[in-house]
Parts: C-alpha cells; structure tokens; sequence
C-alpha cells in the first residue's frame, strides 16, 4: 500500500493535535450554550463513510452527553448534458423528523464544493434543531467558488485529492493513519 503514496500531506500526530484542538472548540461554544446550567441535549450527524475515523477520535475529546445519528449522502455527478447538475440521494437513517431542542453538529471529512455539506445542513435545518453547527476536518483551497461556510475546520489543503484517516479512493486507503497523496499512476495504472 505504501508504494501508492506520494506524499504524507498531514501525519498522524498533527492530526491528533488539532482534532483534540478543534474539539475544546466545540465544547467552548457547546457550553456557551447552557448559561443557566441546564444539561443541553446534543446530537452529533457524521456524513458517511468519510468522516467514520475522524468522529470516533473527536468524540472521546467531547465529555458531553451526545447522542450520535448517522447519515449516508451520496453525490452523483450531473451527465454532460447538465453542467450544473449534481444530484443527491439522501438516506437519513436515523435523524427524527423534529430536532426541537436539540444541538447539532454535522460533520463531513472535507469540504470541496460544499454542495454535499450544505444538502445536509438545509435537511437538518428543516428539522428546528436548537442550534445546528458544522465541523470537517479538511476544507479544500478552492479559488474562486463560492461555497458555504463552515464552523469548524481542523485542516485548510491544497486542491489534490488525498486519501487516508477515513477518506477512500474506489473503497481503499480509509485505513491509512495519515492523511495522504496518491501517485498518479494509481488513478491511471501504466499510464504515468
Ligand atoms: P463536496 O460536496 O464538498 O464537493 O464534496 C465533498 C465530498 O466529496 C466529501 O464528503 C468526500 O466524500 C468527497 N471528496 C472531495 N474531495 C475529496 C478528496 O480529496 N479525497 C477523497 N477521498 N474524497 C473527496
Ligand atoms: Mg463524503
């Protein structure tokens, strides 16, 4: 596996660091929230399959009493003919149609163009939760375009597509510790 990689972009410690960083965050403003003391009642949505690692790392710098509700988004890639489309598909497994009361924080693995992240966050608003956040772990440098902003952000990257600490590439690599560039030649085998 290693012989597929061109660069280790960010290494595992670095990751470590600033997840347990990014999580004194969100527990900072997570108890802005309870001024009078009161327990609040927060459910984490992770996006799959991405964000698996990333949010069994996050969650044990969370000691809060947090509820977690998967998510699966798909995102298809519009066909030549619709240069604007992407279409979703959305499978809210296990997300109550009312989230009144609730906070809630959405995490995805990386925001691109943001439409997959801003899909779900529309669907959860719609939902009346009492405060609805969002935390990725790498935002993409896309000059440019306009996308929507996100609350937290442990890692800004160079436009490369990168794999590793739960991302894949065709279903592989999500177990890689750091977070990585393939060769070329991995995408176009013999051709590089
Ligand atoms: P967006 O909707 O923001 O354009 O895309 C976000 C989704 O695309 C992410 O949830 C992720 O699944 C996928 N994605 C975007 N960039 C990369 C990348 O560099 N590597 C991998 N493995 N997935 C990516
Ligand atoms: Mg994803």
């Amino acid at each position: 596996m290693q012989q597929d990689f061109q660069q280790v972009l960010i290494d595992r410690q670095r990751i470590a660091d600033r997840v347990h960083e990014v999580a004194q965050a969100i527990l900072a403003d997570l108890s802005r929230e309870t001024a009078d003391g009161q327990t609040l009642d927060i459910t984490l949505v992770p996006i799959l399959t991405g964000s698996l690692i990333f949010v069994a790392d996050l969650i044990r710098h969370l000691p809060l009493r947090l509820r977690i509700r998967l998510v699966s988004i798909s995102s298809y890639p519009g066909c030549a003919t619709q240069s604007q489309g992407v279409t979703f598909q959305q499978q809210l497994t296990d997300i109550p149609s009312d989230l009144s009361g609730q906070h809630v924080l959405l995490i995805d693995d990386i925001l691109d163009s943001g439409r997959t992240l801003a899909a779900a966050r529309t669907l959860l608003a719609q939902r009346n939760p009492a405060s609805l956040r969002t935390c990725v772990l790498l935002r993409k440098q896309r000059p440019g375009i306009q996308r929507m902003e996100v609350d937290y952000a442990c890692f800004d990257i160079p436009d490369h597509f990168i794999v590793g600490y739960g991302l894949d590439y065709n279903g592989y690599y999500r177990n890689v510790p750091d977070i990585v560039q393939l060769k070329p030649d991995v995408f176009a085998p013999g051709q590089s």
